[in-house]
C-alpha cells in the first residue's frame, strides 16, 4: 500500500498540517503534483500539495482516508519551489500551502485540448504588394501576438476563411493544429536594432555582464535619473543571460506594464517573452506557464507574482522601479518581491539588478554601505531631452494675497501659456487613502501627537483627532496653536472639484481626468494612454497613476496641486513617498524636444521635501531622511513587524490586542524590543470587522523574525476568537 503526504489548501496558518492520504491502486501519483482529497466529516473535498509519496505502513490504517483523484499529469512544483515555499512561510507568517499555491497555475487540472494557430512565413517589410485592409492587420497581429490563437486573430481582424486561404495559397501563413499551452514558434519577429549604449549605460551593463558571466550573486542598485535609459540596460543584461542559455525575470509594477514597453521588449526578443499580468484568465495564464516550463520562453516579464513562474535555470532578475509599494504583497503571505529576489539570486547564484531614479531608503542606504554596488546614471539618455525645470509655490503667500482658490497665480499664468502653444499639461493631485490631516492654511502648521510626532488623522464623525500609530487622542481645535488664525481645517481635495474647478478657469480646454475612478475596466488605461498620445487632450488631471512609466513628448507642465497632502500622512514613509511621486511626476515633463516646467503649490515650500524636490538634489533628501529615520528608531535602523488583530466585537478586539502586548512585553523584557500600541488600525473597521493594531520594531530582522512567530504562537494558544495576522517590513500602516 502506497500513502501521500498532503498539505492541504487551507490558508490559515494555525490549519497548516501535513495530512497521510493512501493512494487508490493504480493511481498514478507523484511528489510535486497537486490532488484532490476529503477533509475532516462529510463530503468536504479540498485540493493539496503531494510532499512525499511511501510505502510506510506504520500508521493506523483504518483512519487513513483515500486520495480522491489527482490533477494534472504531471508534477507543478519540485525541490526548489518547496524550499523557497517554506522559507517565505516561515518569514511572512504564512500558510505553506498559501505559499506554495503562488508557485503553480490556478487551473493544473485541466485536460490539454488543442487549438489552430497560424504561423507568419515572411517578414512584413518592404514590398508587401496588394492586401485587404483586414489581411494586412490580421498578418500585423500574428506578428506582434505570437501566442494568440488563429480564431483570435481572424476575429480581431475581422478576416473571413476566403482571405485566411487566400494568404495562405500566397504563402505569407501556414496553418497547423497543436496541443494547448505548446504556441507554435513564430519564425519571425523583427529585431529592431537598439541604440548604442551611452558610456555611463555601458559600464554598467559591462558590470552587470560581468556578474551574470561569473554566476555571482551580486545586488546591483541601478540608479539612474528619469528617462536615463536603464531599460536599455536592462535588456542588454538579459541578453547576456540569454546568450549563456540562462533565462531572466524582469518584473515591473503593474501600473507600468504599459503597451510601450510590452512593445520595445517584443522588438528585443520577440517569442521568447512570456508577459504575465494581472489581466490574463486562467487559460492565458497557464499556457504562459506552459511555455515556460517547456523553456521555448526565458524572459518572463511581469508583476510581483511572475517571480513564481517556473523558469528553469534563470540567470538574472531585473526589478524596475524597486522602490514601488506595489512589490509588497497585501495579501497573504505578505511578501516583498525585492525579498524574494534576494533570496533567489542568492540561492541560485545569480546577480539581481534593482532599478529606480528614486530608490527606497532602504536600498540607498545598502548601497551606501557597499552591500549593493551602486550604479548611476545622470543624464536623460534621448537626445535633446533635458531635465525639467523645478519651483515650489508658497500657498500661504497666495492666501495673504486673498486668493482662496486651488490654482496659484503663477501655475494659473504657466498654465495659459502652454495651452497657447498647444502643448500639454497634467495636473497631479497627490492623494491617498481616506484619512486627513489638520493643518493651518495661514502659516502651514500641522496638527501632530506629541508622543510620535506624526500627524494626528482627523475623525468628522466624533469630531477629534486619533494618533494612528500610539492611540492617542485629543479634541478638533477651531484656531492654529501656532498662529492663532482660524483658517485651520482638516486638508482634502478630489479629482473631482479640480476638473470642475478646471473647467471654469479654462472653458476651451479639453480635460482628461485619470483616476482610479476612470480607469477602472481593462482597456481604459491603454484608452487614456492613447488619448494622451494623440493629443486629443489638452489638460490631464491625474493622481498616482499618471506619475509612471508613460512617454508622453507634448507635456512641457506639469503642476502638482496639493503637494502636502501624503506628506502628513501618519506614516513614517509618508516624506519618502511623497519625495518619490513628486520626483516621478515631475520626469513626466519634458520628455520631448520642449522643456519642461513644473510647479508644486505646497504650504510648507521650507521641509526637506520639497527642498530637495525643488533642488533635484537626490543626495540632499535621503541624507535628512536617514538622519530622521535614525531619530526616530524607524527603518532602515530598525525593522518592523506590524500586527493587526480583528475580531467582530471591538471590545474583544481590544482586549486580544492588550493580551498579544503582555505577552510581548513578558517575552521580549530586557531585548531591545519596542512595542507601540495597541491602537485602532487606520481604517478601524470594515465590514463590521473591528481592526486594532500593534506595532514592534527591532534593529535586527532574523531575531525580530522569531520573536514574533513565538508570540503569536503563545497569544493563539490563549486566545482563539481574535485573528491575527503579522506583517514584516509593512509599507503601509495598518
Ligand atoms: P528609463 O528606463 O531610465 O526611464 P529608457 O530606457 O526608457 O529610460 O530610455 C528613455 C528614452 O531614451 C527612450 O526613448 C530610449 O529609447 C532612449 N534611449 C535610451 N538609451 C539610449 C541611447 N543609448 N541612445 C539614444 N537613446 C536612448
Ligand atoms: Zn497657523
Ligand atoms: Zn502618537
Amino acid at each position: 500500500m502506497a500513502y501521500a503526504q498532503i498539505i492541504v489548501k487551507l490558508y490559515q496558518r494555525e490549519q497548516d498540517r501535513i495530512y497521510t492520504y493512501e493512494i487508490p491502486e493504480g493511481m498514478r501519483l507523484q511528489v510535486g503534483m497537486m490532488a484532490q482529497v476529503p477533509f475532516g466529516g462529510g463530503n468536504r473535498t479540498l485540493e493539496g500539495f503531494v510532499l512525499e509519496v511511501s510505502e510506510d505502513t506504520s500508521y493506523p490504517k483504518e483512519k487513513i482516508k483515500k486520495i480522491i483523484r489527482v490533477m494534472g499529469q504531471e508534477p507543478v512544483f519540485g525541490e526548489r519551489e518547496l524550499s523557497l515555499a517554506r522559507w517565505m512561510q516561515k518569514r511572512y507568517y504564512a500558510s505553506l500551502s498559501a505559499c506554495l499555491a503562488l508557485f503553480v497555475p490556478r487551473n493544473p487540472d485541466r485536460t490539454r485540448e488543442t487549438v489552430k494557430r497560424a504561423e507568419l512565413l515572411r517578414p512584413l517589410t518592404g514590398k508587401i504588394g496588394r492586401m485587404g485592409e483586414n489581411q494586412r492587420r490580421f498578418l500585423e497581429l500574428l506578428r506582434d501576438n505570437p501566442g494568440w490563437t488563429l480564431s483570435q486573430c481572424m476575429k480581431e481582424a475581422r478576416l473571413g476563411s476566403a482571405s485566411l486561404r487566400s494568404l495562405q495559397e500566397k504563402g505569407w501563413i501556414r496553418c497547423r493544429e497543436e496541443p494547448e499551452g505548446i504556441p507554435a514558434a513564430s519564425v519571425i519577429f523583427q529585431k529592431r536594432s537598439s541604440p548604442p549604449l551611452h558610456p555611463e549605460q555601458r559600464q554598467a551593463a559591462e558590470e552587470i555582464g560581468g556578474a551574470i558571466h561569473r554566476g555571482e550573486n551580486k545586488v546591483f542598485l541601478l540608479y539612474g535619473v528619469t528617462g536615463s535609459g536603464k531599460t536599455e540596460v536592462y535588456m542588454s543584461c538579459i541578453e547576456r543571460a540569454l546568450e549563456r542559455g540562462q533565462g531572466a525575470f524582469l518584473l515591473v509594477p503593474e501600473i507600468s506594464l504599459t503597451p510601450q514597453l510590452l512593445e520595445r521588449l517584443n522588438h528585443r526578443f520577440g517569442d521568447l517573452v512570456a508577459v504575465l499580468h494581472s489581466r490574463l484568465n486562467d487559460t492565458e495564464r497557464s499556457r504562459q506557464w506552459q511555455r515556460i516550463k517547456t523553456g521555448q520562453a526565458r524572459v518572463v516579464a511581469g508583476p510581483r507574482s511572475a517571480l513564481f513562474a517556473p523558469l528553469e535555470s534563470p540567470g538574472l532578475i531585473v526589478l524596475d522601479e524597486e522602490h514601488e509599494t506595489s512589490y509588497k504583497s497585501d495579501m497573504q503571505p505578505r511578501f516583498h518581491a525585492v525579498e524574494v529576489a534576494r533570496e533567489m539570486a542568492r540561492r541560485g547564484g545569480f546577480p539581481l539588478v534593482l532599478g529606480s531614479a528614486t530608490p527606497s531608503v532602504e536600498s540607498y542606504k545598502l548601497a551606501q554601505e557597499g552591500v549593493y554596488r551602486l550604479l548611476r546614471l545622470t543624464r536623460r539618455a534621448a537626445a535633446n531631452a533635458s531635465l525639467p525645470t523645478i519651483r515650489t509655490i508658497d500657498m500661504r503667500q497666495e492666501l495673504a494675497m486673498g486668493n482662496m482658490s486651488i490654482f496659484s497665480q503663477d501655475l494659473l499664468e504657466a498654465m495659459g501659456q502652454s495651452l497657447a502653444r498647444r502643448e500639454q499639461v497634467i495636473l497631479f493631485l497627490n492623494r491617498r487613502g481616506h484619512s486627513s490631516f489638520v493643518s493651518c492654511r495661514k502659516c502651514g502648521f500641522v496638527l501632530k501627537c506629541p508622543a510620535c510626532y506624526l500627524p494626528y488623522t482627523y475623525h468628522k464623525d466624533i469630531h477629534r483627532m486619533i494618533c494612528h500609530h500610539c492611540g492617542r487622542q485629543a479634541p478638533e481645535v477651531d484656531r492654529c496653536p501656532q498662529c492663532g488664525s482660524s483658517y485651520v481645517k482638516y486638508f482634502g481635495l478630489g479629482t473631482q472639484r479640480v476638473e470642475e474647478e478646471t473647467a471654469k478657469r479654462f472653458p476651451g480646454a479639453r480635460i482628461l481626468r485619470m483616476d482610479a475612478n476612470t480607469t477602472g475596466t481593462k482597456n481604459a488605461f491603454q484608452e487614456v494612454y492613447e488619448k494622451i498620445r494623440d493629443y486629443q487632450a489638452d489638460i490631464i488631471i491625474g493622481t498616482q497613476m499618471i506619475a509612471k512609466g508613460m512617454d508622453m513628448p507634448r507635456v512641457t507642465l506639469v503642476g502638482v496641486l496639493a503637494a502636502d497632502m501624503t506628506l502628513f500622512y501618519p506614516d513614517f514613509h509618508s516624506t519618502e513617498r511623497t519625495y518619490q511621486l513628486l520626483t516621478q511626476v515631475a520626469g513626466r515633463a519634458g520628455r520631448g524636444e520642449r522643456p519642461g516646467r513644473v510647479l508644486i503649490q505646497t504650504y510648507d515650500p521650507d521641509h526637506y521635501v520639497l527642498r530637495s524636490v525643488a533642488k533635484q538634489d537626490a543626495d540632499g533628501f535621503y541624507r535628512q531622511e536617514l538622519a530622521s529615520r535614525k531619530l526616530m528608531g524607524c527603518p532602515p535602523y530598525a525593522h518592523l513587524l506590524q500586527i493587526l488583530l480583528t475580531a467582530r466585537e471591538e471590545e474583544k478586539t481590544r482586549e486580544g490586542a492588550a493580551l498579544l502586548r503582555g505577552i510581548m512585553e513578558y517575552y521580549g523584557k530586557g531585548r531591545n524590543y519596542k512595542i507601540l500600541g495597541p491602537a485602532p488600525a487606520e481604517l478601524g473597521r470594515i465590514d463590521n470587522v473591528f481592526r486594532w493594531k500593534l506595532l514592534v520594531s527591532h534593529p535586527e530582522e532574523e531575531k525580530l523574525i522569531a520573536y514574533g512567530d513565538y508570540c503569536l504562537a503563545r497569544f493563539q494558544e490563549q486566545n482563539r476568537q481574535v485573528k491575527v495576522t503579522a506583517d514584516l517590513n509593512p509599507v503601509y500602516m495598518f
